[in-house]
């Protein structure tokens, strides 16, 4: 077998191309445009660490589309991160803000290192150092940064401030999202990601397409992944009455086909830093977990964990996406073929960016709404993207909707829910420019 190219913009190109098959008119010149990021910014930066040393560190801001509005999107920091992952992600906000109709476009950040290595101190100076040198870039009508991997509230907190002491005088709250409740944030944002997710899983079961799993209640979920989103969607869906048969962080998963206590979990992870070891457990490998006979599998962690190599073992009915790109193109049509269906990441994992929005909004109008209206806000976007996206499916299952085929002269078979999704996103924003009308 051929060896799977995991490049993220082979990735995202190989997911637009197939979304395009099915759409009809787009002209080549516009899917240039949609596929390109309007512009990235490279930065180094030097920073002084705690013992007095010096180090230099990379990072990136990338704006892919403004067509809706401005740029919307986190910062990851992570020792891994390339230009190419972050153009990538960059895109991916693009379509799930277009999916979810809010006025937002694209964007995405990162700075390269390891949080894990460094001081709250040297965090804080990188963060400010970061923010002060995308002054330019950055800004509450123009880009919108927020958290994502290795990235919290305090963070936000650190942008907002650094922003807030150059830019004095105004209302800044808009220009960041995910800040603590203290400085504007919005109730609700910490857990809008994995509430996002049960909500999202909850209206596709109700679709009927999964007979076994009617509904949350009872099924057997394994969750890859214990940070902020992973570990909500496992409270949410606990909370339902599902039944945790896996959780996994980067010590490795921890197994028990009786069901997690979530409670304990987190009373254990607290206290030994790791999910590995705790009682009463079996503990597996990341890998392992990808495998594991359960109802719901849930990737909460990182990128291409679901791929050429393992999809055809993956035994879960319904897998729903709270990571960005956690399965690969080969990876879909693996899944697709064995008739496994997938929640993509650009309507599972759109809650998190959809009370960012809410947030923004929030601080325009100086309010700060309760809980209960977040969600309810946050439950009916969530579900009316489901309810778009399922019953353009269907139009495609019915034969209503067929394949454009102006690529390959091939004709594919029916598309998939990431295919559907991004489709209606990047329609969307044709749309929009061309309304807009090109300039000059
Ligand atoms: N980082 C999150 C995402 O990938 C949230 C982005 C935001 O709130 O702007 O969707």
């Amino acid at each position: 077998m051929t060896e799977e190219i995991l490049d993220p913009l082979v990735i995202s190109e190989q997911q637009f191309d197939r979304a395009r098959l099915y759409i009809q008119h787009l002209q080549s010149g516009l899917v240039d445009f949609l596929k390109q990021p309007k512009r990235v910014h490279i930065i180094h930066f030097p920073i002084e660490m705690d013992d007095c040393s010096v180090r230099t560190f990379r990072c990136y801001r990338v704006i892919h589309n403004l067509v809706f509005g401005p740029g919307k999107g986190g910062v990851r920091y992570h020792p891994d991160i390339t230009e190419e992952e972050v153009i990538s992600l960059a895109k991916l906000m693009t379509w799930k803000c277009a999916l979810v109709n809010i006025p937002f476009g694209g964007a995405k950040g990162g700075v390269c290192c390891d949080v894990k290595a460094l001081s709250k101190n040297e965090q804080r100076r990188i963060t400010r150092r970061f923010t002060s040198e995308l002054l330019e870039v950055i800004g509450p009508y123009t880009d919108i940064p927020a958290p994502d991997m290795y990235t919290d509230e305090q963070t936000m907190a650190w942008i907002y401030d650094t922003y807030d002491v150059l830019n004095p005088g105004r209302n800044n709250r808009p220009i960041v999202t995910g800040k603590p409740i203290e400085l504007g944030g919005s109730y609700g944002r910490t857990e809008a990601t994995g509430l996002g997710c049960l909500y999202a899983t909850e209206r596709f079961l109700t679709k009927g397409l999964v007979p076994e799993i009617s509904e949350v209640a009872g099924a057997r979920i394994a969750i890859q992944g214990f940070g902020n989103v992973g570990r909500v969607a496992a409270q949410e869906f606990f909370r339902r009455g599902a039944r945790i048969v896996a959780l996994s962080d980067s010590s490795g998963c921890i197994f028990a086909e009786s069901g997690l206590n979530l409670d304990d979990v987190i009373q254990f992870k607290k206290e030994h830093g790791c999910l590995v070891g705790m009682p009463g457990t079996l503990s597996l490998t990341n890998e392992e977990l990808i495998e594991l006979d359960c109802d719901i599998l849930i990737p909460a962690a990182v990128g291409n964990q679901i791929h050429a190599g393992n999809a055809h073992h993956v035994r879960a009915r319904l897998i729903v996406e709270a990571a960005n790109n956690p399965t690969t193109p080969a990876a879909d049509l693996v899944l697709q073929q064995n008739g496994i269906y997938l929640i993509p990441d650009i309507i599972a994992n759109a809650g998190g960016v959809t009370v960012s929005y809410f947030e923004w909004v929030q601080n325009h109008a100086n309010e700060q709404w309760d809980l209960e209206t977040v969600n309810t806000k946050l439950k009916r976007k969530i579900y009316d993207c489901v309810d778009t996206v399922f019953k353009r499916w269907q139009n495609f299952v019915v034969g209503e909707e067929k394949c454009a085929d102006t690529i390959s002269g091939e004709q594919p078979g029916n598309p998939d829910f990431r295919t559907v999704a991004l489709m209606t996103a990047i329609e969307r924003v044709a749309n929009a420019t061309l309304i807009r009308g090109i300039w000059p």
